[in-house]
């Protein structure tokens, strides 16, 4: 991805810089050819050329781009399990995937880790961004997904002779759960998504204490993965489920709704961080009645709503690492919504929102593998900055107002917001 050229100074803002540290009353970022020379206080600023483009904040807030850490860019409006994999032709899912890449940049998104894609558009999604012919965040891509025979994602019965391999691969023991990574290698993946677990939305055969694969075949996910050098993470609810996973290796957990006190010892023994998802389980509590969820599957993710909530306070108190990022692509939890999810996390789940930035920015990047190159604002690393008309710490819900975006920066360059396409 191509960097700006020159000098910018964004100024004239509150300086939330994502690690955490308290806010710079009057703060400014300093860039030079797409990286950060300086963030800290407005009086400290260097000196610049003269011709340097200058931002203004306008008594804002600066802050680093957001990491959505669990991004399905192929997910459209799914409003059943079936609507994942069979609903579009690939053709259709691919231009469905680009823009909602274009809008989740649009929302202040400059990265994203891909949960889980069809096909292996996100791969290919990841090409396009990079190479600067379509907008959209830095992605990290896992291409198709993993389940066990009979598990959460093998839900079409075997009599409509429908081939599942756009969206999973479906494996019966280690030697095929081997076989099935070794696919996604040749594939160009950076991480195996997987599904140890059932969810709320089965809650028949796979619900969110059901296990959807055994221990052999995740540690065989995992040691071929890492022996090609990708990462595995995994759709996590149920308790056994979570520890097994821990065991095996993984590199995130998804959800980590019902982690017990071993399975958060050993999230905390390797620092696996973990990607709750829970704005998705409120959304699904509040509209699956108007978009026809049956009762028991609502009263299932009124539970891991619950329960989530519990869990990701616990991880965060224990000095754990939390991402945000929130399945979005469903019929009641769309695509454009990503912000909602830290809205959420202060009002429902009790963090501050400097907590909730870090967790989506410093956090976010952590997980991508790349946290030495964004997801804060210090002198080294990226310029992939958010310039926000409003101050997000009095009202965390200003960023999921895109008009309130003065810029959305990806290695200096204005992407998105009010000043796109002006030169100053
Ligand atoms: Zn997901």
């Amino acid at each position: 991805m191509k960097t700006a050229i020159g000098w910018t100074v964004v100024a004239n803002g509150q300086l939330i810089d994502g690690t955490g540290a308290p806010a710079v009353r009057d703060g400014a970022v300093v860039i030079r050819d797409g990286k950060i020379t300086f963030a800290g206080p407005a009086v400290r600023v260097p000196e610049v050329p003269p011709d340097a483009r200058r931002i203004d904040a306008r008594g804002g807030t600066i802050m680093p781009g957001l990491v959505e850490a669990h991004f399905h860019p192929t997910y459209f409006n799914v409003a059943a399990l079936e609507d994942l994999d069979i609903k579009y032709p690939v053709e259709f899912v691919t231009l469905l995937a680009a823009s909602n890449a274009r809008l989740a940049l649009e929302c202040g998104y400059t990265a994203a880790r891909s949960g889980g894609s069809l096909f292996n558009i996100d791969v290919w999604l990841k090409k396009g961004i990079e190479n600067d012919m379509h907008p959209g965040p830095r992605l990290a891509a896992s291409g198709r997904e993993i389940c066990g025979v009979g598990g959460l994602m093998d839900w079409n019965p075997d009599y409509r002779k429908i081939g599942m391999e756009g969206l999973v691969l479906l494996v019966n023991g280690p030697d095929e759960a081997r076989s099935a990574v070794r696919k996604l290698v040749k594939d160009g993946v950076e991480w195996v998504k997987t599904y140890p677990t059932g969810d709320a939305a089965a809650p028949d055969t796979n619900d969110h204490h059901t296990l959807c694969m055994t221990f052999e075949e995740m540690h065989a996910v995992v040691t071929t993965a890492h022996n090609h050098k990708l990462k595995v993470t995994g759709h996590c609810r149920a308790t056994e489920g979570i520890k097994n996973a821990l065991k095996a290796g993984y590199d995130t957990i998804e959800h980590g709704t019902f982690i017990d006190d071993e399975g958060l010892d050993l999230l905390l023994e390797r620092d696996v961080p973990c990607v709750p998802a829970l704005q998705f389980e409120q959304a699904s509590v509040v509209r699956g009645p108007e978009v026809g969820l049956p009762q028991k599957v609502i009263d299932a993710h009124q539970e891991t709503l619950e329960v989530g909530a519990e869990s990701a306070r616990r991880i965060l108190r224990a000095g754990g690492r939390l991402g945000m990022g929130g399945d979005y692509g469903f019929a009641w939890n769309p695509h454009g919504d990503y912000a909602k999810e830290l809205t959420f996390f202060v009002q429902y789940v009790g963090f501050t929102p400097l907590e909730v930035i870090k967790c989506a920015t410093k956090f976010g990047a952590e997980i991508m593998g790349r946290g030495n190159e964004f997801g804060t604002l210090e002198a080294g690393k990226l310029a992939d900055i958010l310039v926000v008309d409003g101050d997000v710490i009095a009202d965390i819900s200003v960023l999921e107002d895109r008009s309130r975006f003065i810029a959305v920066m990806q290695g200096g360059v204005v992407k998105a917001g009010r000043l796109a396409g002006t030169k100053n």
